[in-house]
């Protein structure tokens, strides 16, 4: 059976029960008293006292007597594409490695492209990590690297050469064997890079860059275990250090980049400045929820749906 014929992608029954099984493990959650496990599933088509027909998922709290479904609460709480139309989006945007576009999703899924768009924001916004602890430590291996993404609305086609000039500067961490996190930044000096490194990196790690200015000062100022760095334009690309340490190199980051500039370049072709670190946390989260990590298609999948809870966006459609 094809995973997009099960039940939830096609029944809407389907997709509220298996939506509330992910979300409530140990039994609904009044999102108005926050009181687990003790509500009432109102039948479809009989509201609690027979006088109309109750909606699609509607439960009914037996301590503050309120109703609410298992969108309240969630980015999904405001959308008026059908619930199991929502899960193939889901899952559509989490098994394909460079994003899908809003206008392949329209057609897919029978959507309009204004409500596809919006969709597909939801469900960035559902990826995003809302951690905040630093990554890495003691043994631990981050690459940092930025790159020129787009052009910065207004600004001539034709960008001068050179970083920071017309195109949107993207920084990113990633620790080897393990996560990325991308952040847009205002440009690359490196009082504009140090406070996304200082928050973002243990200071037990060692951190690995190319031989860029910005980075010459980084250990002084951050207080990281080491950095090391690479030096590109003299073709230097792996670096053998001393005898048990790791090597030295930026091919994870850079393996990122080019998942990042294929999708970008491929299925987004136009994104908005201001929606930018939203297409970031859509790579950030499959990068760190890849297969090499042990995680597939539908694991992602159920974790992104885990994250539609406690976000709010700031539009409606
Ligand atoms: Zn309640």
């Amino acid at each position: 059976m094809s995973t997009l014929s099960k039940m939830p992608f096609h029944s809407e029954v389907a997709a509220f029960e298996y939506l509330e099984s992910t979300l409530w493990p140990d039994g609904a959650i009044c999102p108005h008293c926050g009181v687990v496990g003790n509500a009432t599933k109102l039948r479809k088509g009989v509201s609690h006292d027979g006088s109309r027909a109750a909606r699609m998922g509607l439960w009914k709290c037996n301590a503050c007597r309120k109703q609410f479904t298992v969108k309240v609460g969630t980015v999904f709480e405001h959308g008026r594409i059908p619930l199991h139309k929502m899960l193939q989006a889901v899952y559509l945007l989490c098994c394909s490695k460079k994003g899908i576009s809003s206008h392949q999703l329209h057609r897919v899924l029978g959507i309009t492209y204004k409500a596809a768009w919006f969709l597909s924001h939801r469900i960035r916004e559902a990826m995003r990590d809302g951690k905040l602890s630093p990554m890495g430590g003691t043994g631990s291996v981050i690459e940092i690297d930025e790159t020129a993404q787009g052009r910065i609305e207004g600004a001539p086609k034709r960008a001068h050469r050179g970083m920071g000039s017309f195109g949107r500067t993207v920084l990113t961490l990633v620790e080897r064997g393990g996560s990325a996190r991308s952040f847009h930044v205002e440009g690359t000096t490196l009082g504009q890079l140090l406070p996304v490194i200082r928050a973002n990196v243990n200071r037990e790690s060692a951190v690995m860059t190319d031989a860029a200015s910005w980075y010459k000062q980084l250990k002084a100022h951050t207080g990281v275990a080491s950095h090391e760095t690479v030096a590109h334009e003299k073709d230097e690309y792996v670096r053998y250090p001393a005898d048990g340490l790791p090597l030295i190199h930026t091919n994870t980051v850079e393996g990122y980049y080019s998942i990042f500039k294929r999708g970008m370049t491929g299925v987004y072709q136009h994104c908005g400045e201001k929606h930018l670190h939203r297409y970031l946390a859509e790579f950030d989260f499959r990068y760190s929820n890849r297969v090499r990590l042990g995680i597939d298609d539908a694991m992602r999948a159920e974790k992104a749906l885990k994250g539609i809870v406690g976000k709010r966006l700031t539009y409606r459609a």
